[in-house]
């Protein structure tokens, strides 16, 4: 998802109180960011931050982390921050190639990813958010017992994202390729933008849960 270039999204995020901003500084300072001892989970890829502030008004005890590449994406839910301030969500503009950098060891609780871009050529397979590339920069910043949910309707990259598993040391918790027909694993599911969209075309929606 990349937005046209929206004048001042730049500047408006660098004084949004909803956006981490120190982040040399940030791992292992999280629960004292959030101001409690919470879990963390954290969505890469968050896009307009639908997802995550939906988790958050549903899960008030959880902190949730929103990580999006692109300013002028990030200021839409910066957008939506201020019309609904939730306490337990922040949000950081970065490219999740550096989100070791940003988290300590075991830091978060749970990662989500949702609709993550397919990088569809070959030469770009590392790119991909659940490539064994990202998924071993995750094992480092993920608890013990963490798992990762990742959402898409994309069968090539989920099947990819299968196969990434074994390499970079994660088993399958839970795997579905329908999910929206799967009753026990669509339960509280909470639908991001894209799911909206490819889902009311028809498209069915892969999801797996993955643990080491
Ligand atoms: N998760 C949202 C959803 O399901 O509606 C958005 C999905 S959109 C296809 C993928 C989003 O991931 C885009 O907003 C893109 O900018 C972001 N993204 C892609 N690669 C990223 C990276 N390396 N670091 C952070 N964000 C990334």
């Amino acid at each position: 998802m990349r937005l046209r270039n929206i004048t001042g999204s730049r500047e408006v995020i660098g004084e949004s109180v909803y956006v981490v901003h120190d982040l040399e500084t940030s791992a292992g300072k999280w629960k004292e960011i959030f101001g409690n001892k919470n879990p963390i989970f954290a969505e890469i890829g968050m896009g307009k931050g639908r997802f995550v502030m939906e988790m958050a008004r549903r899960n008030p005890d959880i902190n949730f982390i929103g990580i999006e590449k692109y300013s002028s994406v990030l200021l839409r839910a910066i957008q939506k921050m201020e019309e609904e301030e939730l306490p337990n969500v922040k949000f950081i503009r970065m490219d999740a190639e550096d989100i070791d950098k940003v988290f300590a060891k075991g830091e978060l609780d749970r990662i989500y990813l949702n609709f993550s871009d397919p990088w569809p050529k070959d030469r770009h397979a590392k790119r991909r958010l659940p490539s064994r590339q990202f998924l071993a920069r995750y094992d480092k910043i993920l608890k013990k017992d963490g798992v990762i949910e990742f959402k898409t309707d994309n069968r090539p990259l989920f099947d990819f994202a299968v196969e990434e598993l074994e390499p970079a040391g994660f088993k399958i918790k839970e795997l579905t390729y329908d999910l929206h027909a799967d009753a026990r694993l669509c339960e509280g599911n909470v639908m991001t933008e894209y799911e909206e969209k490819f889902s009311s075309q028809g498209n069915p929606i892969c999801k797996y849960i993955i643990y080491r």
